[in-house]
């Protein structure tokens, strides 16, 4: 199957119908890169930088940043690289920071909380990331924002970076976006005063089904309401696309979901400009993408979000695409 798929590597990703979307993949490190581009993706949409932060006993250097996120957009030729600032805490763990410890670590002091209270740490990753847009199509991404103002505070940071290396001289993407994850409630419901100020959305199901239906991802015994097609989360997808819509922006979806079989005609349907995913399931993806009619889906994602359970949803899907 998958090497019947090898020959769609080159094909463009793009309905039946002539509709046409990106299909990225999700990396954690430049050894991921080779993996993206044989499988045919036409970007990264998601590059997890707290490797980069993990595998060793103290924080990386503004050099090591850079040459990091240079490699990764020099490889990528152009295509659209998009790079995750520190998504550190809850799970995560990073021994040489003194983290607290908290009863609920996916509800506490993480991601851009905890870059936002350690400003030269922040920086120096910023930093990096602005001198590496001078090298490809680099695009800069927030996780974990909540409101408005964690967004204005870290936009404001990236901008002062870029004037303090403008007076040194040092070139940088003058037109880098800088867009955010979109995993919060919160962010999902405001999404239309977001998109005023961000340069794009970049859905996180992984988180975003966890704090909507509050069951701990990581945890078997509520697994059961661990629930991706449930109406609530649909309606949320949608108001984040129609909000960027609205403003002539755009939105990605970098959680598992992006790369589901059920999951790809819905968001089809409900205009979802970028799915990233892992490498290995991109051909499949284009496979299903180059069958689907995207006026179908559109109809199908309008019957999904008036089902009353998850169950409703996933027959309603898999009957359209039996
Ligand atoms: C997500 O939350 O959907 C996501 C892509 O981020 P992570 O899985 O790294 O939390
Ligand atoms: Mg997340």
């Amino acid at each position: 199957e998958q090497e019947k798929r090898k020959r769609l590597i080159n094909e463009p990703s793009v309905s039946k119908d002539g509709k046409s979307v990106e299909l990225a993949a999700n990396i954690g490190s430049v050894k991921d890169v080779d993996g993206v581009l044989n499988n045919g993706a036409e970007g990264v949409g998601l590059y997890r930088t707290e490797f980069l932060y993990m595998e060793r006993d103290q924080l990386p250097t503004e050099e090591e940043q850079f040459d990091a996120y240079k490699a990764v957009v020099e490889k990528l030729d152009g295509k659209p690289v998009v790079i995750r600032t520190l998504d550190i805490g809850g799970d995560k763990e990073l021994p040489y920071l003194d983290l607290p410890s908290e009863l609920n670590p996916f509800l506490g002091f993480r991601a851009i909380r905890l870059c936002l209270e350690n400003e030269a740490l922040f920086r120096t990753q910023l930093r990096a990331l602005v001198r590496a847009s001078a090298y490809g199509n680099l695009k800069v991404m927030f996780p974990m924002v909540a409101t408005l103002e964690e967004f204005r505070a870290a936009k404001a940071l990236i901008v002062e970076e870029q004037e303090k290396l403008r007076a040194e001289g040092i070139s940088f993407d003058e037109s880098m976006e800088v867009g955010i994850m979109v995993e919060i409630p919160s962010t999902a419901v405001i999404a239309k005063q977001f998109a005023k100020e961000v340069d794009f959305f970049s859905i996180g199901t992984n988180d975003l089904i966890q704090y909507t239906l509050a069951a701990d991802r990581m945890s078997e015994k509520v697994s059961y309401l661990y629930q991706p097609y449930h109406p609530a989360i649909l309606q949320l997808v949608k108001n984040v696309i129609n909000a960027s819509h609205a403003e002539g922006k755009w939105t990605g979806m970098c959680g598992e979901m992006a790369g589901e079989k059920t999951a790809i005609p819905l968001l089809l349907g409900l205009g979802l400009d970028e799915f990233s995913m892992s490498a290995s399931s991109v051909l499949q993806a284009r496979e299903q993408l180059l069958g689907l009619d995207s006026k179908k889906c559109e109809a199908l994602a309008t019957q999904a979000l008036t089902c009353t359970t998850q169950e409703e949803v996933e027959a309603l899907v898999n009957e359209a695409i039996r």
